[in-house]
């Protein structure tokens, strides 16, 4: 058959994306952005684990268990040749089936997995970066890290063309999360974030620092805090896979505190290195 893509008729066969594909027509898929440092996956099992849990969410088959899927991602490794820092996307559709928006039967998932090459954000871990808050759109499933980022994706772009970073998401003046991060807040020498709760993506860094909170004895509280709150905040800080523990030192124009990464901030970046086994660069 005979299709349209971009303003030519062409067989449907030559295209260079897949015609059919649930992923692209209705955003029905999951996927996993996952960490490498010096050729090694960081959180690897915190990233398995919820790309199970997505699937579970969506009754998304997917075709084999989690030692299957991990020796995959090493072979993938190996096969790059991958030393260096960088990370690897891990995208799961329900498959390819003529459009309909009911599940099709007999179909596989369509896996796909590369590995590029990403270097830490140094200068931004050093000197902290600006955001600005936004409105959280989003549905009420934010727990399942689902292909339909089109919120999040205006979100962030909202924010790079005022020059800044992330968009902090809100409900009613309650800070939920990141665009594609989680946000925290400090004071008083205690951290703040919003609750695990289907609102949020779980975020795996979110899960260490809850952990280094811990160790170094330092209050996480799982509470969330108001747009209100983040005017007297003593630092802030989001977390993601890429971004590691980024202090946040303005928002929406305004400075937190005086303008610096803070104390608490510093050490949780210690701590992430430590357990990354990361060199600490000078
Ligand atoms: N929240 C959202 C909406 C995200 O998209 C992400 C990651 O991309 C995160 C939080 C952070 O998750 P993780 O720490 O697992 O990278």
């Amino acid at each position: 058959p005979v299709v349209l893509s971009q303003a030519k008729f062409v067989h449907r066969d030559s295209l260079k994306y897949p015609f059919e594909e649930r992923g692209l027509q209705f955003g029905d898929g999951i996927y996993e952005v996952i960490r490498i440092y010096h050729g090694k996956y960081y959180l690897l099992m915190e990233h398995v684990e919820r790309l199970y849990q997505s699937a579970e969410a969506i009754k998304l088959n997917l075709p084999y268990p989690k030692h299957e899927l991990i020796e995959l991602l090493d072979d993938l490794l190996q096969r790059n040749n991958m030393t260096e820092n960088g990370k690897v996307y891990l995208q799961v559709t329900r498959g390819s089936a003529p459009r309909d928006h009911v599940f099709p039967q007999n179909v596989t998932a369509n896996i796909y997995a590369y590995i590029s090459k990403q270097e830490r954000p140094l200068e931004q871990l050093k000197h902290g970066v600006c955001v600005i808050t936004e409105r959280d759109i989003r549905w009420e499933k934010c727990y399942i890290k689902s292909l339909n980022l089109l919120p999040n994706v205006l979100a962030k772009q909202t924010a790079n063309e005022k020059g800044c970073y992330e968009a902090i998401l809100h409900k009613d003046g309650l800070v939920t999360e990141c665009s594609s991060s989680n946000v925290y807040l400090v004071k008083n020498g205690q951290i703040y974030t919003h609750p695990i709760t289907e609102n949020i993506l779980h975020g795996c860094v979110r899960m260490a620092v809850e952990r280094f909170s811990s160790e170094l004895n330092i209050p996480f509280i799982e509470k969330a805090f108001t747009l209100d709150d983040i005017k007297t905040a003593d630092e802030m800080f989001l977390t993601s896979s890429t971004s590691e523990v980024l202090p946040i030192v303005k928002v929406d124009n305004i400075q937190i505190a005086d303008g610096k990464p803070g104390p608490i901030s510093k050490r949780l970046q210690a701590a992430y290195e430590k357990d990354a086994l990361i060199q600490i660069e000078t």
